[in-house]
């Protein structure tokens, strides 16, 4: 039977190890992680003692495939002449250091935004980047995973066609690959609500993207309407996408041994809780309804 690698962004306090022994606790075959405050730009390289300890955790715990979550901050796609473009070029290439360091699979990036001069241009100067980024680590293992987005604003991402220019315009393709985040799909106009739904969204993305490029999906239900191109993310099957399509994620074939992250608030409580859902989801005949939350 087919089956994807569920799992959930775990905490990192007390060291990025730690991640994957409570990981392991609450069921998480795979984990992704901050590798450094997502909201600063200032990072301290990855230390030998933490990635030997890294090391041991990973063993320790059989964790089957290990991502990271660029910061927020960053934006590849800013202007050229901007301050952000140099600073976000510097954070990204540390955020692939340090990811390299550490072994982790996967680093999953937001495309960045254009701030109004248009969808064009800003896949143009991301390229550019990226070309940059990907000259300056060559020979890197860990693949970039760019993010769909809610398309809110002047984000790009919100498209698959965003995605597939991107990896198409770049001069090293196999350095990248996709993060399908359900909430953002749905917020960007891409239904996943019933079978039918589903199926023509995962066909679109098929044939814009390629269902091989896609490596990691981040399983999150969505506090805001369809079409909203608003992120927020709700627990599994308490949100405006509802338990069907998740059970319909985690039984599609073309899911099997593919990384599925959530990513929904109350991590601390409710992460256990939400992965339990989509595991329950498997091989069952139809969703059943969400189960209540239990006072942790
Ligand atoms: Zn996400
Ligand atoms: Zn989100």
């Amino acid at each position: 039977m087919s089956k994807p690698f569920l799992g959930a962004h775990m905490p990192t306090a007390g060291g990025v190890h730690n991640a994957l022994t409570s990981g392991r606790t609450i069921g998480c075959e795979v984990v992704q992680i901050f590798t450094a405050s997502p909201r600063q730009w200032k990072a301290n390289p990855i230390s030998d003692e933490t990635i030997a300890k890294f090391r041991v955790a990973l063993d320790a715990t059989g964790c089957r495939q290990t991502i990271a979550h660029d910061s927020y901050l960053i934006n590849l796609a800013a202007p050229p002449d901007s301050e952000i473009i140099g600073k976000s070029r510097a954070a990204f290439r540390a955020e692939l250091e340090r990811a390299e360091a550490l072994g982790l699979d996967f680093l999953v990036s937001h495309p960045g935004a254009h701030g109004g001069d248009g969808e064009e241009t800003g896949i143009a100067r991301l390229i550019e980047s990226l070309d940059i980024i990907h000259a300056e680590t060559e020979g890197f293992q860990v693949r970039t995973a760019l993010e769909t987005t809610a398309g809110q604003g002047t984000y790009l991402g919100g498209k698959f066609e965003h995605l597939a220019q991107i990896i198409h315009g770049v001069k090293n393709p196999e350095r990248l690959c996709v993060c399908l985040d359900t909430c953002h799909i749905f917020a960007a106009g891409y239904d996943i609500r019933d079978t039918q739904a589903y199926e023509e969204t995962m066909g679109l993305f098929d044939q814009i993207i390629g269902i091989d490029q896609l490596k990691v999906i981040h399983a999150n239900d969505s506090l805001k309407k369809f079409g909203s191109h608003a992120d927020r993310h709700a627990h599994i099957g308490d949100g405006e996408i509802g338990l069907t399509a998740f059970h319909l994620l985690v039984n599609d074939p073309r899911m099997h041994e593919k990384a599925i992250v959530v990513e929904t608030p109350d991590a601390e409580t409710m992460h256990e809780v939400n992965v339990k859902r989509l595991r329950d989801l498997i091989g069952a005949d139809a969703p059943l309804p969400a189960a209540p939350v239990l006072a942790l």
